[in-house]
């Protein structure tokens, strides 16, 4: 067996994190290595206020990867620091492998590839410093996306995509939130071409000499931007307007790249634009800043989406069609819109001083993507949300413990996880729960008119809260924000019928001095009892330091028996819950609890205990469930059960389920190789096209690979061959790829390696996010190939193929493919170090160094530095995964199911 799963990756790196770690206690281990050291914003004393950057990206331009550039950068030195004995002679500029042609305004100047240092031989009192360069196929920041003989139809663009320090890879700036300056574009473009830039549209014009080539002009001078917030792109876009709002006008942008995107798909996508906006200058009390809201797609945004300012830039993977609308994805993708457009408030107005205060941006985010659910949609669908929310951060903590604010990382990069993304719009959430609905919002609008323009740090915020609502917040801070864990309930359930009363013992069990975590976090826990009467009688259980961590609720009830228990029903605190009252009220509470949260913990409690009678009461219970998301979650639950009363209930369960969120949900959780199960999955492949979407085939296809029967392979190749599986994302195509690696046989497995190795001077027929589906597939099923000497050639051309490609992501799969296959790919593996230790940006690369660098003090193999290598690559595109981890949470879609999918598709 290869060593090819993720999940053994990572237990490697966790061989290798002790080893690194032994010598010192490590807090927070497994989030950041022993080597980090706190980081902080730099001094401001030379204060870049301006930045005019002037660019040539004609078509020429942008096939040579090669863009002549000038910025102009004003400097201000504040008073106090002139009049001080401060030295200001030199000002350190980020500038990764730019080619410096000249720097006007200095005395002189020093560049090492990386920095560029300025100096003046008085001390400085200000002035404008002009540096002309060219950027030449940078590594990050800045994508070209240009055709090449394997994909022809490329649509020819470039993009910037900078969080969170990525721009110095084009521009030469101090890339640190902290500083932010005036921006002021001239593009010269050819005239055929589109170019966008952060602020207002001042001009494009075509050159009187030749009409071919134009320049646009974009200014933002209203409004300061951080570097990681600057965006331009020039291209062939397809592009719509969608009117304004209050004058400010609303236009999307998307490459050429996909036949099936249109205008329509573009204004279907995001036409809740408006609305949102509306929404949202109402809810933070500020009326929305920017001067035009543009929205730009492209295959080439890696972190998912990005909030620039007014220029938000979105991976093409959130578009969407009236198919994918149908089955959640609608829903995940008007979140991540709200998302983006709350970082004009949070992160863009306000922009954090520090990396350890990106909660205030990230956790503001997600929480007012929660908010507009709450005000949008159902209610049963914003508690779901929320549930996830508190799942994705829960999961995270299997792993590791961090604070919310944290200094010491070893990339900024790292802080972008789901401790700050879920786990912070949960404590926002706990905090409004405290404060109240008026006096939460008014302390937020008051926050953001106050600080509007200004960077900000966690206590900026928690003042605004402290004083509004009077209370004193040190405590829920310093547990909650500046320490870590959350509540680990345990309750314990009786009922004394000749009292009739219910005692309730809930207890915090939590505690752990190693890493700090609380005995007793203060809390209010809501409790309902409903009785067969459907009665509802409620009490509240208070936890603080003058109670301990052991509470016991009392709750009189009248003649009428307990049904259900639901514990914290409107989910208002931050908690995991170890609850088995027994089968009765277990099930009284799958059926008749009115909190989704409370349906959903008693059905996995059924599951659990996994007696004939329990499961036979889920079987029974489920059928009848209104809420899709209980439903999902039941299916999770039996999945991950693995016993046979379960998988006869999921195989059912594919014949009966009708909702197309459900059904997509159930079929991604249909993986027990089981004849049955196999039945149920044609039998979806088999229904009428409008209950069925990208997605569900997807998980269909890869299903029923995994049941490696050989009656299949002709339905799977079929589906190959077949035009009509290439839909908008490819998603039924990756599902069709997937699950042929799955299968194993050696046919498919040749039908993997035709679609990836095509002659020389051939397009490749299929998309580039399935050609790296299929290079992890042809991995996932080398090892089962009998004849050694193909898995020899195969593993070559692998090689080949991370040596060669042109595709960042292609390489990538590629060195993973060869660390997956593991022996037989062991000649090729200077290859595979080689590209991963060099071909990314740095941000990226710091945590592999140090590891690299200590796996060699501590003598370790290179296969263990291999691994270690993967398992960075695998992290590089941490924002998108966390991103997806967001939008999986949401609707748990496993959009993204496999490894490889998570950092590709
Ligand atoms: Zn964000």
């Amino acid at each position: 067996m290869p060593c090819c799963s993720k999940h053994s990756l990572f237990e490697c790196q966790t061989e290798s994190e002790v080893a690194v770690s032994h010598t010192s206690t490590q807090i927070n281990k497994g989030f950041a290595t022993a080597h980090a050291k706190p980081s902080y914003a730099p001094h401001s004393r030379i204060e870049p206020t301006h930045m005019k950057i002037t660019l040539d990206v004609t078509e020429a331009a942008l096939k040579a990867k090669t863009v002549k550039a000038q910025v102009a950068i004003t400097l201000n030195v504040p008073a106090s620091t002139v009049a001080s004995n401060a030295v200001n002679r030199e000002l350190v500029l980020n500038a990764v492998a730019l080619r410096i042609d000249n720097v006007d305004g200095v005395d002189s100047f020093d560049y090492d590839g990386k920095r560029l240092t300025l100096r003046w031989v008085k001390n400085y009192t200000g002035g404008v410093v002009t540096i002309d360069y060219v950027i030449e196929t940078p590594l990050a920041g800045l994508y070209f996306h240009v055709p090449d003989e394997t994909v022809p139809d490329r649509a020819l663009h470039v993009i910037t995509d900078h969080e969170t320090e990525r721009c110095r890879y084009w521009l030469p700036c101090v890339d640190q939130p902290l500083v932010r300056t005036t921006l002021d574009f001239n593009i010269t473009h050819s005239t055929q071409h589109a170019a966008v830039a952060n602020g207002a549209h001042i001009s494009t014009t075509a050159s009187e000499s030749d009409p071919s080539v134009s320049v646009s002009i974009y200014r933002l001078l209203n409004h300061t931007c951080p570097s990681y917030l600057i965006c331009w792109a020039v291209g062939d876009y397809i592009s719509v307007d969608d009117g304004d709002v209050d004058g400010i006008p609303l236009k999307y942008l998307c490459s050429r790249d996909n036949k099936f995107v249109t205008k329509e798909t573009l204004l279907h996508t995001f036409e809740k634009t408006g609305a949102m906006i509306r929404w949202m200058q109402k809810k933070v009390g500020l009326k929305f800043p920017w001067e035009k809201y543009f929205q730009i797609v492209s295959p080439k945004i890696e972190g998912g989406a990005m909030e620039n300012i007014s220029l938000v830039t979105y991976k093409d993977i959130f578009l969407y069609d009236e198919e994918l609308g149908r089955d959640g994805w609608q829903m995940a993708v008007d979140g991540v819109n709200v998302h983006e457009m709350a970082h004009t408030y949070f992160g863009d107005l306000l922009t954090m001083r520090h990396f350890e205060h990106v909660w205030l941006k990230e956790s503001w985010a997600t929480y007012m993507d929660f908010c507009w659910s709450e005000d949008h949609y159902s209610h049963e669908e914003a508690r779901y949300e929320s549930f996830l929310n508190m799942e994705g951060y829960i999961s995270e903590t299997g792993r590791y413990y961090r604070p919310i604010v944290c200094k010491t990382y070893d990339s900024s990069w790292d802080m972008f996880d789901g401790h700050t993304y879920p786990g912070g719009a949960f404590r926002i959430h706990m905090l409004r729960q405290i404060l109240g609905d008026e006096t939460f919002w008014a302390a937020v609008k008051n926050y953001v008119n106050t600080y509007n323009g200004r960077f900000v740090e966690t206590e900026d915020f928690k003042r605004c809260l402290e004083q509004e609502s009077g209370l004193n917040l040190t405590k829920f801070f310093d547990q909650w924000i500046y320490g870590r864990g959350y509540i680990k309930l345990k309750a314990d359930y009786s009922y004394d019928a000749d009292k009739k009363v219910v005692q309730l013992t809930l207890e915090q069990t939590q505690v752990d001095k190693d890493l700090e975590i609380p005995a007793v976090f203060e809390a209010t826990i809501e409790v309902d009892v409903i009785d067969t009467d459907g009665k509802v009688h409620s009490t509240e259980v208070v936890f603080n330091d003058a109670t301990g961590n052991k509470v016991v609720a009392f709750i009189l009830l009248g003649d009428a028996k307990p049904d259900a228990v639901e514990v914290d029903p409107r989910g208002k605190v931050l908690h995991t819950l170890d609850f088995n009252p027994g089968e009765a009220i277990l099930e009284g509470t799958a059926k008749r609890g009115r909190d989704i949260m409370s349906r959903i913990r008693s059905y996995r409690q059924l599951i659990k205990n996994g007696s004939i009678s329990a499961l036979k009461k889920v079987s029974s219970a489920v059928h009848d469930e209104l809420y899709w998301g209980v439903r999902a979650q039941v299916y999770s639950a039996l999945s991950e059960a693995k016993i046979q009363p379960a998988v006869d209930i999921l195989a059912t369960a594919l014949i009966l389920e009708k909702d197309p969120k459900a059904l997509r949900h159930l079929t991604s959780v249909a993986t027990a190789k089981d004849e049955r199960i196999r039945q149920g999955l044609l039998a979806v492949l088999a229904r009428p096209a409008e209950q069925l979407s990208g997605r569900t085939r997807r998980f269909a296809y890869t299903n029923l690979g995994r049941q490696r029967n050989p009656a299949d392979l002709d339905l799977l190749l079929a589906a190959l061959a077949n035009p009509d599986s290439i839909d908008l994302h490819g998603f039924t195509l990756a599902g069709i790829i997937t699950g042929l690696g799955l299968h194993r046989s050696a046919k498919a497995f040749e039908a993997l390696v035709n679609l990836v190795f095509v002659p020389a001077g051939t397009a490749r027929v299929i998309p580039e996010a399935c050609t790296v589906l299929a290079v992890d597939a042809i991995a996932e099923s080398l090892g089962w190939q009998e004849n050694k000497i193909r898995r020899l050639e195969v593993a070559e051309l692998l090689a080949e193929l991370a040596r060669v490609d042109k595709a960042h992501r292609l390489q990538k799969a590629a060195v993973r493919a060869l660390v997956a296959i593991g022996e037989e790919a062991k000649p090729h593996f200077g290859v595979a170090y080689n590209i991963a230790s060099t071909a990314f940006a740095e941000q990226n690369t710091l945590k592999l160094v140090t590891y690299v660098k200590t796996l060699q003090t501590a003598g370790g193999d290179k296969t263990a530095e291999l691994k270690k290598t993967v398992e960075d690559l695998e992290g590089r595109l941490k924002k998108m995964e966390t991103l997806v981890q967001l939008l999986e949470a949401k609707e748990k879609s496993g959009l993204f199911v496999e490894s490889a999918a998570k950092t590709d598709a």
